[in-house]
Parts: structure tokens; C-alpha cells; sequence
């Protein structure tokens, strides 16, 4: 029996609720009740390992040595008595996934006996055999040795799966010598530079604080399937998404899914994933239905950036759990639906300091802006700068099927600063003072700041940088992606540039400070001016006239990752990344993309000569069936059955096409494999992807010809709309 059409009979009698775990509803009991946090540590330990694990926490302090073995022993403590057998070190290589190497606590007691046991030095430092991760050339498999290492800024969490808990200690990730192997050293790295550059514009403009924090509110975009469409799909099995499928007649033009009522299967998911995200102290605030059917959002609340990072990463990995308890499948896929709009992840930027005054809220502080207007110049200036590395941190193989895609920013960064603020950076730029619409008078900027009143709808929803009033929204990076780079990117860029603007102005002897500023960044604006776009992003002129500007415009990921290791990149870099260690990213980087496209186009050709050349076959002998019977029974009658003959033609011919394509894929791809791996990727990206969507064109319209009932993958109306 076709396997697709008994599916639909399984899938039918699923139930539309399945068990949902914990107390739901009782979200403030159940928050954060996997995570050893501050309030147990605050009961377990003597005051001054408090203070210190909180001092490093916020990356104020190193973690003295030796407080390790008495914070061992309490989180083993801790940790058992939930259940807890494992501990892992839980790490970021460089694979865009997280890793763990379990241990038991168990070591030798006496005689033949085992104790349960778990060391400060276990604690602090592990050792995974790290032979196997990518690192991009700094490392080869004779000198294997890695180390993790405890980070104590994002916390030690418990993680329930297969039948039992394991501790989870989140770890940076070095080699023996001392390179980085891990997105995180650098993430730290950046969030303590820009800290740097920060207070000396705090320092300067009078405000008062200990130390700044980046902040991050990242809302993922997702699909939810039944799991046995993903199971008879190879090309979602293996790639997360379809390769090949003809659009179904209803796709997303009625809008009828945006914010529509969430299916009872789905929100049972929804349920079960959000009460275990919140036990992991996740705290997930938002949900809906979002614009392509089957296609949902959820957001948490923004915490600092390094920690929400790994919130999202694990936020992921639970989504991608759970949906399996439910026979579900989640796509975090950027492009899953060809025709359909892809999924992002948005990354809600902000700094604000230990006190709580958000420094990019025009109003932050009463009477006083000016650090407001620094910051947003540096801003400006670093995306303007390092737009070339900005669209390398959000590049990869999946992002490239969704950037430019109408329903996504193209790939040309710009900024959306919204009307007033617009205007207030033009006047600033142009003239060094500003005239105020609302007060209807000339606000000369040398002696009086103008109070800024953001609105917070002011929105553009095609820009890839947008300022929402009192945050920046990146919308480029894509849905499956850790926003890692990008935010080392983002912190990294912006500290140089502000620590440019900063150096200009401290050369400056002069009293008044407003004085002082306003020149400098008059400069910077200048300089920067192309970056700034308030129209629609999506339109054809744009594309032209930021040519004019000068911006690039790079639609294949493949051409921006240079930028990873330029000049340019080095100088900003300094003290996050070795010049070494941003060459191994690059070559990582290149690695993985070439990887994801040849895993594609491998699959399809797969996908094609085992499940779709058969059942052309099979319709074609059908066919050809009926045209020789048809033919002898109207012979003596002469009946015109010329249409007949059309469609077997038609048939034919498109069979025909598609052997063809598939062939020259086939031939494409054992060209690219004799090249370098840089020339392998670029081929992949270009030749070899235009005889792929050449075939996926020839089977999709041939999907729409042949018997329903032979069809072996499941069609995009199943795949989208039956759970
Ligand atoms: P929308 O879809 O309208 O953009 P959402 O509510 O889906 O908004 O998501 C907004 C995200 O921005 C949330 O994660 C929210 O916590 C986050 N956010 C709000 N204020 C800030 C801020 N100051 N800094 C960083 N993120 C913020
Ligand atoms: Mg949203």
C-alpha cells in the first residue's frame, strides 16, 4: 500500500491532546526550578562564595579555585537529589549545536565499591576528546586535546531526558594551546569590550553605573508537522526541509493563519515545551500563529545576551524533544516551504546598565540624551563599516533560500531609525543643529538637547536593522542559526566604533560637552549616511540605489565569509579573535556550507531515481495502457483522442526533462567534488544549484500530473495542513 495514503489513516486517529507534563498554569512555582540559581546557592553556600560565584556571574570576578571542590560538592548535592546520576559539561563548538560528554558521578571508594563523587576539578575543567569538532585547521587529530571549562555567567541547569536527569554545567571550549574553539569565549569576550566602551561614554556624560549589560530578546520562528510527513520526506529527514513538492493550491494568500486560533495539537506542544522551557528558567512570554500555515512564533522575555543565547539554543533542542513526545516534527529550518515565507529569528538588541536605565531609550534619562545620540551615531557607524562581516555572521547555506525572499530583508544592511529620529540624525549631520517639528522652533543642539519622544509603532517591517524605540530589531539572521556571531559581530563593531568617537572626543579640551560631541558625530553621521534607508527594503529601487550608495548586496552567503578574515575584521577583533582563530571560523564556515549544499543535492538525486522516477514509470505504462486499448476501442469509430495523446506527451516529455536535470546534477556535483573546498562551495552555490531547481521544477510539475494515489512523498497540502 502507498505509505503516504496510510499515513493519512494514522494521523487521523491521533489524539488532538497529548499528556502535558508539570503544574501548568503555576508558572512562577514552577520557574527556573531545574536551575541551580542564586536563591539556592545563596542558602547553600558561606557569604563570600556567594559573592564571588555572583561576582562572576556578571563577569565582575574570576571564580577563586578554591571555592571549587565546596560548589562541587552542593551541586552534586543539589543535583541528586532531583535525581541526578550525570554531569556533563555543556558546550558550543563550532557546529552551530551544542555538545555534552556525560560522566556518572561515580569514582572508587574502597574495595570493589563506588561512591558517588563529583570534584571542584571536575567542576572547573573537563576534557572531551575534541578530535572530531571542527576547528577550522587550528587543531589536528595528533594533538587533539580540548578543554571545556566552567562559564560561571550562565548557569548550571538540569536536563531531563531518556529515562533519567543530568546535570549540565554550560562550558566555554579551548584547545591545548589556548585557541578558541567555541562561540562563547568570543560572545563574553565582546559583551565585556563593549562594557569597556560604554562606561567611558558614561564615564563622560555624567551617568552613573557599575557596568553595562547587552540584552537580547530573540523570537523564533517555526513549522509543525505531523512526524510521520517528515519521516517518509527523506529531504526533511536529512535536510529540514523539501527538495521538491508542488505548491499547494492554498497557501498563505488568505492570511488566515497570522495570529489565528493555534490547532489543540500544536498548542499542546506549545504547552509541554513552554512549562519545560520556564522550569529551565527560559522565560517564554509570547506565542502565535505566524504568517505561512503551520508556521508559529514564540519569544522570552529578553535577558542578557550570552544567557539568552543559551536559552535559545536550549529553547531549540526542548522544542525539537518535545515535539517527538507528540508525534510531531518542529522545522526550525529557515526556508522548509518553497513559495512559502521562511522562518527568522529576530534579535532584539539593547545595552542598559546594572541600574536598569536602557541606554538606547531616547527618554532614559530625564533631561539628558546625549549618550543616546553617541551610541546611536557608533551604531550606525560600525553597521556602515562592517556591513560585509554583519552578512557573513547571518550567512549560511539555509538562511541564503529565505534573504531577499519577500517575506525577509534582502541582503543589503541597512537601518530603520523611524521618522523623528530620521529627521534629528539628518539635521545633526547636515547642520549640527536640529529644528523640532513638534515645538515648531530651531533647537540649537550646541546649547539645548531636544527631548526626544520615540513611538514605539513607528515601524518598518522590511528593514533588516530596525529601530523600535528603544531597542534595534535584526531581522536577517535565520531561524535555525545560534545569533552568536552576530552579536559578537554587533558588540565587537559597535565597541571600536565607539571607542573611535570616544578618543576624538576626549582630544577635545573644550568646557561644554555638547559642543565637544556634536562635531564628532556630525563626522561619523556623515560618514555612515548611506547606511540609513526608511523606504520599503523589499522594492526594486531600493536594490539600485543602494548600489549607488555603495552598499553590498550579497545574495549567496558564500561570497560575504571572506569578510571573516579581512583586514578590517583583524583590527576590530582585537582581544576577541587571534587572526589565527578568525581564518579557522572562516574555513569552518565555508566548510559547512559547501556540506549543507552537497548533503541537498545528494539527497535529491536519492529521492529522485528511488521515489519518484518508479512511480513516473508506473504512470507512464498506466497511460500508455490506456492509450493502446483507447486506440484499438475508438478505431472503427475514429473518435478524436488526441488530448489522450497530448497528456501521454506531456507525460513523456516531462519524465524525459527530469532524467535529463537529474543527470547533470549528477554530473555537476562529481565536477565540484575535484576542487578545492572554496571553489566546491561556490559551485554548489551557483551551477550546481540551477540544475537542482531545474529538476525540482520538472518533478513538481509532474506532481501535479500524475495518479494521487502513486504519489510517494507526502504533498505540501498534507504536509501543511493535516495534523
Ligand atoms: P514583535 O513581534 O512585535 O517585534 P515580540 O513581543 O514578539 O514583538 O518580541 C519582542 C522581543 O523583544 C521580546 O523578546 C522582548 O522581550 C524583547 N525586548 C523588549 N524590550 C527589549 C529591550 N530593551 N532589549 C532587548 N529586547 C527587548
Ligand atoms: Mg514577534
Amino acid at each position: 500500500m502507498n505509505c503516504r495514503v496510510n499515513a493519512l489513516s494514522i494521523i487521523a486517529s491521533r489524539p488532538s491532546r497529548a499528556h502535558t507534563s508539570g503544574e501548568y498554569g503555576k508558572f512562577s512555582k514552577e520557574f527556573g526550578s531545574l536551575v541551580f540559581n542564586r536563591s539556592i546557592m545563596q542558602k547553600m553556600f558561606p557569604k563570600e562564595i556567594f559573592q564571588n560565584i555572583v561576582n562572576a556571574a556578571d563577569s565582575r570576578e574570576k571564580l577563586r579555585p578554591e571555592y571549587a571542590d565546596t560548589v562541587a560538592v552542593a551541586m552534586k548535592e543539589w543535583a541528586m537529589s532531583h535525581g541526578a546520576t550525570h554531569y556533563t559539561h555543556w558546550f558550543q563548538p563550532l557546529t552551530n549545536a551544542s555538545a555534552e560528554k556525560h560522566d556518572a558521578f561515580i569514582d572508587w571508594g574502597t574495595g570493589d565499591k563506588v561512591i558517588e563523587k563529583f570534584s571542584g576539578r571536575q567542576l572547573i575543567q573537563g576534557e572531551p576528546d575534541a578530535s572530531s569538532f571542527p576547528s577550522g585547521g587550528l587543531r589536528s587529530t595528533y594533538e587533539a586535546r580540548g578543554y571545556t571549562g566552567w562559564d560561571p555567567t550562565s548557569p548550571v541547569f538540569l536536563w531531563e531526558g531518556g529515562d533519567g536527569i543530568t546535570l549540565c554545567i554550560p562550558s566555554v571550549f579551548f584547545s591545548w594551546t589556548g585557541d578558541v574553539l567555541d562561540n562563547k569565549i568570543p560572545l563574553l569576550r565582546s559583551e565585556q569590550n563593549l562594557n569597556n566602551a560604554v562606561m567611558r561614554l558614561l564615564k563622560k556624560t555624567g551617568i552613573q553605573a557599575d557596568f553595562v549589560n547587552v540584552f537580547l530578546g530573540l523570537e523564533q520562528e517555526y513549522f509543525v508537522i505531523d512526524r510521520l510527513w517528515r519521516d517518509l520526506r527523506p529531504d526533511i529527514l536529512l535536510t529540514g526541509r523539501t527538495l521538491f513538492g508542488r505548491a499547494s493550491p492554498k497557501g498563505q494568500e488568505l492570511q488566515d493563519h497570522y495570529f489565528g486560533c493555534v490547532k489543540d495539537r500544536v498548542l499542546a506542544f506549545m504547552q509541554d515545551f513552554e512549562i519545560a522551557a520556564l522550569r529551565l528558567g527560559i522565560p517564554v512570554r509570547t506565542r502565535h500563529n505566524e504568517v505561512a500555515p503551520a508556521q508559529h512564533e514564540v519569544a522570552p522575555v529578553y535577558e542578557r545576551a550570552s544567557l539568552a543565547i543559551d536559552h535559545n539554543i536550549l529553547l531549540m533542542e526542548l522544542m525539537r524533544h518535545i515535539a517527538g513526545k507528540h508525534n510531531l516534527s518542529c522545522l526550525l529550518h529557515e526556508k522548509p516551504f518553497k513559495g512559502l515565507n521562511g522562518s527568522g529569528k529576530h534579535c532584539n538588541w539593547s545595552i542598559g546598565t546594572n541600574n536598569g536605565i536602557n541606554l538606547l531609550d531616547p527618554n532614559g534619562i530625564p533631561d539628558n540624551n546625549l549618550h543616546f545620540l553617541v551610541l546611536q551615531t557608533a551604531i550606525m557607524h560600525a553597521v556602515y563599516k562592517h556591513s560585509k562581516l554583519l552578512r557573513a555572521s547571518i550567512g549560511t547555506a539555509s538562511n541564503d533560500y529565505r534573504l531577499g525572499g519577500h517575506e525577509a530583508p534582502p541582503a543589503i544592511m541597512s537601518i530603520y531609525l523611524g521618522g523623528a529620529l530620521e529627521e534629528l540624525f539628518s539635521d545633526i549631520e547636515s547642520t549640527g543643529t536640529h529644528t523640532s517639528a513638534a515645538k515648531s522652533g530651531h533647537i540649537d543642539l550646541g546649547h539645548v538637547l531636544p527631548t526626544l519622544n520615540m513611538d514605539n509603532t513607528d515601524r518598518n517591517r522590511t528593514s533588516p536593522i530596525a529601530f523600535t524605540g528603544n531597542k534595534f530589531e535584526f531581522r536577517a539572521l535565520g531561524s535555525s542559526a545560534s545569533p552568536s556571531t552576530l552579536v559578537t559581530v554587533l558588540n565587537t563593531t559597535i565597541a571600536q566604533s565607539l571607542n573611535e568617537i570616544m578618543d576624538k572626543i576626549d582630544a577635545h579640551k573644550g568646557s561644554n560637552l555638547t559642543e565637544t560631541v556634536i562635531p564628532v558625530l556630525q563626522e561619523y553621521l556623515k560618514a555612515s549616511k548611506g547606511v540609513r534607508f526608511s523606504g520599503d527594503n523589499y522594492s526594486e529601487q531600493w536594490r539600485d540605489e543602494a548600489a549607488q550608495r555603495g552598499l553590498p548586496n550579497i545574495s549567496k552567503s558564500i561570497d560575504s565569509f571572506d569578510a571573516l578574515k579581512s583586514p578590517e575584521t583583524i583590527a576590530a577583533f582585537k582581544g576577541i579573535l587571534t587572526p589565527g582563530e578568525l581564518a579557522s571560523r572562516f574555513e569552518v564556515t565555508v566548510e559547512h556550507y559547501a556540506h549543507i549544499l552537497s548533503i541537498e543535492y545528494r539527497t535529491m538525486l536519492d529521492i529522485f531515481y528511488t521515489k519518484i522516477l518508479p512511480v513516473l514509470f508506473h504512470q507512464q505504462h498506466a497511460v500508455a495502457n490506456t492509450l493502446g486499448s483507447v486506440k484499438a476501442a475508438t478505431a472503427p469509430v475514429k473518435a478524436n483522442i488526441s488530448g489522450l495523446h497530448r497528456h501521454f506527451e506531456l507525460l513523456v516529455e516531462l519524465t524525459e526533462a527530469a532524467i535529463q536535470s537529474a543527470e547533470q546534477l549528477n554530473e555537476d556535483l562529481i565536477a565540484a567534488k575535484s576542487l578545492p573546498i572554496g571553489s566546491q562551495a561556490k559551485v554548489y552555490a551557483n551551477e550546481v544549484q540551477r540544475a537542482a531547481e531545474q529538476l525540482r521544477k520538472n518533478v513538481d510539475e509532474l506532481e501535479g500530473i500524475v495518479d494521487d494515489t502513486l504519489w510517494q512523498l507526502p504533498k505540501y497540502r498534507e504536509l501543511l495542513f493535516i495534523l
